[in-house]
């Protein structure tokens, strides 16, 4: 397999505890998605899951 594409898109995900009083996020990981449970809140302990993924496009130069 080659790879020619030179894209340097940077992928995220968004995390957030239930309770709503804890927010972070970590570059993407394999197997991540919406709702998943990644964890426990540091604050209340409660489960810290998964509430969104975006990607990071790097600017496109743009004449003028
Ligand atoms: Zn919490």
């Amino acid at each position: 397999m080659s790879s020619n594409q030179q894209q340097t898109v940077s992928v995220y995900t968004v995390i957030k505890c239930v309770n709503g009083d804890y927010e972070t996020e970590r570059p993407f990981q394999d197997g991540d998605y919406v709702l998943k449970v990644v964890g426990t809140c540091p604050k209340d302990g409660r489960n810290l899951y998964i509430v969104g993924i975006y990607a990071v496009v790097p600017e496109e130069k743009k004449g003028s």
